[in-house]
């Protein structure tokens, strides 16, 4: 018996994959599972999906090498900083890194021994990782660094995931510019822009797709969510047990700083989970969950390892089923955050349950036992 997990379903992961290939432009998926895998576990994960893929990307050399020591064998693309030292180590393993500086990539181009493939990164207008449109003759440049293998070019969206397309159509133009300057100068094989929001929203043609939220089936924005151009399933729920019930009296007051008090007699369930597990002290007296198929409301403060809800209306008992997020977008709204912040916040000491043509196959837990049939 589980106490607190995160129930993984790799079907639901595999038929969204699917279901992004048949919408979107682009037939190529470079499966983005970074912060692993927005907290559901990069490493089974990738397993289960790399022959549904081109290529994998991550946020940093750990997440990257993490992927090759499991035995991933597919590209590997790093999307933000790598040090000099890391650089180095990726030549080893295999794994490919974004370029946006020149004189960076001169150092790496002196340290490293061997050739290292990479991966021109353009702003576009998100102002974050990249060489802007104007600098284009220190791109030039990068044909100097004989070690550095130039095999991608890609830029990062901003807006993909809102109604208003101007912007996003900006990017791509700008995108589109760069690449046919690119074209006359290097032998570049993929370029690629979209994220999730814009390979379901935007029909904008490259070389690959980077999809990440989508294959988790969570919609990159309460619009996209409304909208429906494809239907994603959530592959993931966050569960726990109710280890307590009780009744307290009208003016008792529950959990820190006595921040509920009973307006009558009710009902209270305590449940195991709190926010050293990711389930954020900002739900305090506003969060809900589902137990025994109806809505519980948190009373008082979260605390580090538990929380209490109203149970008055609803018969329950320890060890009863507890779901957290029943509404993933609705929750994550209250707080003023989005849903990945709310899936990359899932602490290791939640334990991940996947999930395979109705049976388990592979449990992860805190002490990395892994059961594998
Ligand atoms: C995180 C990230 C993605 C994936 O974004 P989703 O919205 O989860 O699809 C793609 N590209 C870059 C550069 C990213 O940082």
């Amino acid at each position: 018996m589980f106490t607190n997990y995160i129930e993984v379903d790799i079907d639901k992961i595999q038929r969204n994959i699917e279901n992004i290939k048949k919408i979107s432009k682009n037939k190529n998926i470079c499966a983005v599972v970074k912060a692993n895998a927005y907290g559901l576990g990069a490493t089974v994960i990738a397993k289960y999906i790399e022959n549904q893929v081109s290529y994998f990307a991550v946020a940093n050399f750990l997440e990257a090498k993490n992927l090759r020591i499991a035995g991933i064998t597919k590209p590997i693309m790093i999307l933000g900083f790598v040090s000099v030292e890391e650089a180095n180590e990726c030549v080893d393993y295999d794994i490919e890194i974004p370029i946006y500086d020149l004189s960076y990539a001169e150092r790496i181009n002196k340290s490293i021994v061997g050739d290292l493939k990479v991966h021109i990164a353009l702003d576009t207008g998100h102002s974050r990782l990249g060489f802007r449109e104007f600098e284009f003759d220190r791109i030039i440049k990068l044909k100097q660094l004989e070690r550095l293998k130039i095999k991608g070019a890609f830029s990062h969206f901003s807006t993909a995931d809102e109604e208003d397309k101007t912007f996003t159509q900006e990017q791509y133009e700008k995108f589109e510019r760069i690449r046919k300057k690119l074209d006359d100068q290097f032998n570049i094989e993929i370029f690629h822009i979209a994220n999730s929001a814009a390979s379901i929203y935007h029909d904008l043609i490259s070389d690959m797709d980077r999809i990440g939220i989508a294959m988790y089936g969570i919609y990159p924005s309460d619009y996209l969510r409304e909208r429906k151009d494809i239907r994603l399933e959530q592959a993931f729920l966050l569960k726990s047990r109710v280890s307590f019930v009780k009744e307290i009296n009208e003016g008792d007051s529950v959990s820190y700083g006595r921040a509920f008090k009973a307006k009558s007699r009710m009902k209270i369930a305590t449940i195991p989970i709190g926010y050293a597990d990711g389930y954020f002290r900002a739900f305090s007296n506003i969060g809900e969950v589902l137990i025994n198929g109806k809505i519980s409301k948190v009373c008082g403060r979260v605390c580090m390892d538990q929380i209490m809800v109203d149970v008055s209306d609803i018969d329950c008992k320890i060890e009863d089923e507890v779901i957290l997020y029943p509404d993933i977008y609705e929750e994550a709204n209250k707080i003023v955050t989005i849903p990945y912040e709310l899936m990359t916040s899932f602490d290791m000491r939640l334990t991940r349950v996947y999930v395979k043509d109705g049976s388990i196959v592979h449990i992860d837990n805190y002490l990395g036992e892994l059961y594998e049939n």
